[in-house]
């Protein structure tokens, strides 16, 4: 369980009239500190002891480590809850793709284009795999090294460096060190002659044990040596065990707060399944289930897309609905006598509208206003849609220099709001559309005629 206010306040100084961490008592630091909304390091009367003892009681359940570096840096971790309906998941797992050394030219080229080709626009979102996991198999250094550059030179993906010879995992690490590799696998019989190499250069380590139980003094011991960004395997054999496992170590950390347990999880679908189905089937029951990265064989279309949809829906926090911003778009290339809409930033309303606009073949102005990511008509109803609202967004929204006609269409299930909406922008004529998005291509092109004289 998270420390308390209460708890953090008697740790404090307690020095009357201080205001230096910029609140006005040490009480009303320690409620902040609590919630997450302050740092240790605001207070500088703190004895190192103290302060270490507060960082460690206020760190979050589940440590977040980032792999790879850059905009497409992988953030894992630092999840909250056991269950998603009890707030949100934070850090959605990477997806991953295995290429081993032992793989010919053709496999790794193919795996490499895939990673760049295989992307999904979904509600104004890219969904894409997210890493390289490459294996060192052939038992050939510079085999490995030249896989670790080429995969390098090919994009900004995250890389996770998988082999039992710390030769050739930290040569490897050196070639790639930039982008902030995974390095896999720290086990028990390693972990001594790896620990001043990680330390050499610190990246992300992914820790393998063969069980739950055998991860915590191996996650203990790199702690001790100031080795924090973990990622952790409790070896797993099969579906069953990976449910088993995850399940375990998400609740050790977050309804014990057991610090040994407090990390992301990686798992291997590619390793444990025997086709291809079971293999998919896994890493979706791991996206549910709590993995950090799930590592699988190949990327394929019919698969990875369900599966990346699939993890966009579980970690999206469902009290906030997906919104775009206020805002005036272009569907095609719309000049002065394109047709103007109105619209709500509901994503899926906006995406719904766009689309049928791209349908019809008009070029047309969307005008999307700030509903707080509510549809139209539950926007009406909130207040956020009203005549008076959409009329002033429109004046502040720069269209009317942008076309020269003054028609707005709005959306058929909100024509109550046409009387007000007149009112408020004069001058203008308010054309009420289709109820649906998808009757558009059959109403667009005779208003975009009406527009032009044509
Ligand atoms: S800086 Fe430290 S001592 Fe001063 S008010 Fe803030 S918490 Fe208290």
């Amino acid at each position: 369980m998270p420390i308390k206010g209460t708890d953090v306040a008697k740790k404090l100084p307690q020095r009357k009239g201080c205001k230096d961490c910029g609140f006005p008592t040490c009480f009303a630091f320690a409620m902040k500190l609590a919630s997450g909304g302050a740092t240790v390091d605001k207070c500088p009367y703190l004895s190192e002891e103290i302060r270490a003892e507060l960082e460690d009681a206020l760190a979050p359940p589940i440590k977040l480590v980032t792999v790879g570096s850059g905009e497409d840096a992988l953030k894992i971790g630092n999840e909250e809850v056991i269950y998603r309906h009890e707030k949100t998941f934070a850090h959605a797992p990477g997806i991953a793709v295995l290429i081993s050394d032992k793989e010919d030219d053709e496999g790794v080229e193919d795996k490499i284009a895939k990673m760049k080709e295989l992307q999904f626009e979904r509600v104004g979102l890219t969904l894409r795999a997210d890493l390289f996991a490459l294996k060192f198999q052939s038992g050939e250094k510079a085999k490995y090294e030249a896989l670790v550059k080429k995969v390098c030179d090919a994009g900004d993906a995250g890389i996770i460096l998988i082999s039992e010879d710390l030769g050739a995992l930290f040569a490897a690490r050196d070639i790639c060190a930039g982008r902030n590799p995974l390095l896999y696998p720290i086990t028990k019989d390693n972990l001594e002659q790896a620990i001043p190499l990680i330390k050499q250069s610190p990246t992300p380590v992914g820790v393998k044990a063969e069980s739950v139980e055998a991860l915590i003094p191996l996650t203990s011991r790199l702690k001790e040596e100031g080795i924090e960004e973990l990622v952790l395997d409790p070896g797993s054999g099969n579906f069953l065990e990976v449910l088993r496992d995850q399940t375990l170590i998400r609740r050790a950390a977050l309804k014990q707060n057991f610090r040994p347990l407090g990390y992301p999880t990686i798992v291997f679908p590619c390793f444990l399944a025997g086709d291809g189905l079971e293999e998919i089937l896994t890493a979706s029951m791991c996206v549910i289930k709590f993995a950090g990265i799930i590592v699988l064989s190949d990327l394929k279309k019919d698969s990875l897309l369900p599966l990346l949809v699939q993890r966009l829906n579980i970690y999206t926090d469902p009290r906030m609905p997906l919104a775009i911003e206020q805002g005036v778009y272009e569907v095609g290339q719309p000049k002065d006598e394109a047709p103007v809409l109105v619209t709500s930033n509901w994503s899926l309303t906006y995406f719904l509208v766009s689309s049928a606009t791209e349908e019809s073949k008009v070029h047309a102005f969307v005008c999307v206003k700030d509903t707080e990511g509510l549809g139209v008509v539950t926007g009406w109803g909130a207040g956020k849609f009203s005549g008076d609202s959409v009329g002033a967004f429109i004046k502040k929204s720069g269209i009317e220099e942008r076309v020269k006609h003054r028609k707005l269409v709005i959306p058929g299930k909100v024509a109550r709001i046409r009387g007000e909406l007149e009112e408020a922008l004069p001058g203008w004529e308010i054309v009420v559309g289709p109820r649906e998005a998808g009757e558009l291509p059959g109403f667009l092109p005779a208003l975009a005629r009406s527009l032009t004289g044509g």
